[in-house]
């Protein structure tokens, strides 16, 4: 697809048309349908692009022959580095988004700031933590690994305590089908539903407990206690610890209109700020979904762009 000008023409005193936030399916895909449309972006991302798509060993629901998310993560990233329009800050994350009449201002972790008439806000969702939930009790500060973090190689012949029953458990089990790893999983009474599919894996053992409380790290191995079915407290003990929890959204702070529950509907934002992919809702979380709502943020921008004119 060729960058076609003319360009959407932001006054001089812009540093782009549109800032972009998060490097994801949804935020790349947006900056491809603005250069598409002659507008000049700058895409902020932390880490790498598409960092979420090495995490997927296998898909099938994405079109065009895809079968793995590295597969597709490597054409987008190709892609999005071959287009001129767009200027990519990576290593760099958003610390604030403000909105006014006129534009948006978004700080960077550097306390560099950057404006244009419109911001895209793309920062998907990321593991909830042992402090976020109320069945687990840990020690202050601490911070744990999702359990797509854990290598296989890393993994085999320990014992890994897993905390919450979320899907990515099935997605570790499928991905090292000969993974010699033991999984300790410790679940709530609503995860219930949730652990069907690893019910029978005999690398499994379900935990079902009302509360945990985790040990100080001791060395190389970690520790937890919680009731078991007599109420005598119980001891479990494994090699490390990773979340599967659940996720949350990662919206940077500032003027963004957030739900109770964290996210981001995007009827309910500033004019000058859009939002894409799964910060949008708890539902529609795919990459068909992302890369749709990022393009069509992209083209919200355009044509709001050509019916509201930027002063100066
Ligand atoms: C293990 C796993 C398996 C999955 N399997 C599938 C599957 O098989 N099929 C499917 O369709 N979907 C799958 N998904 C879901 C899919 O990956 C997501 O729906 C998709 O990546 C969402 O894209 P996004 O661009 O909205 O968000 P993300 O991909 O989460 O990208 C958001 C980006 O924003 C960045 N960011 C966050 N905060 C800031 C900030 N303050 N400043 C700047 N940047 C920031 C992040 O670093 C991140 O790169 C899976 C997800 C996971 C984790």
């Amino acid at each position: 697809m060729a960058d076609t000008p003319p360009r959407t023409g932001s006054p001089a005193t812009h540093d782009t048309d549109l800032i972009i936030i998060g490097g994801g399916p949804a935020g790349c895909a947006a900056a491809r349908m603005a250069a598409s449309v002659g507008m000049r972006s700058i895409l902020v991302e932390p880490d790498r692009l598409c960092r979420n798509l090495f995490r997927i060993p296998a898909l099938n629901n994405v079109l065009g022959g895809y079968t793995s998310g590295p597969e597709l993560a490597d054409s987008i990233v190709a892609e999005l580095k071959s287009t001129e329009l767009c200027r990519l800050e990576l290593g760099r994350h958003v610390t604030e988004l403000r909105a006014d009449d006129d534009q948006v201002t978004v700080t960077v972790d550097t306390g560099a700031r950057l404006n244009a008439p419109y911001a895209i806000v793309a920062t998907g969702v990321g593991p909830l933590q042992p402090r976020d939930v109320a069945w687990i009790t840990a020690p202050d500060g601490l911070i744990l690994p999702p359990l797509w973090q854990a290598e296989a190689d890393d993994a085999e012949g320990r014992t890994l305590l897993v905390l919450g029953g979320d899907r990515p458990i099935g997605t570790f089990l499928r991905a090292n089908p000969t993974t010699d790893t033991r999984l300790l999983v410790a679940y709530p009474a609503a995860d219930e539903y949730k652990i069907d599919e690893i019910r029978e894996d005999p690398r499994v053992t379900l935990l079902p407990v009302g509360h945990l409380t985790l040990g100080p790290a001791e060395g190389t191995s970690v520790s937890a206690e919680a009731p078991g079915q007599d109420d005598a407290l119980k001891t479990i003990t494994a090699d490390a610890a990773y979340l599967s929890i659940g996720n949350a959204p990662t919206a940077p702070p500032g003027d963004l209109t957030r739900c109770a529950d964290g996210y981001c509907p995007p009827a309910d934002q500033h004019p000058r700020i859009i939002v894409a992919g799964d910060l949008r809702s708890a539902r529609f979380q795919r990459i068909m979904t992302a890369l749709g709502s990022g393009s069509e943020a992209a083209l919200h921008a355009y044509y709001a762009a050509k019916e509201l004119p930027t002063k100066g």
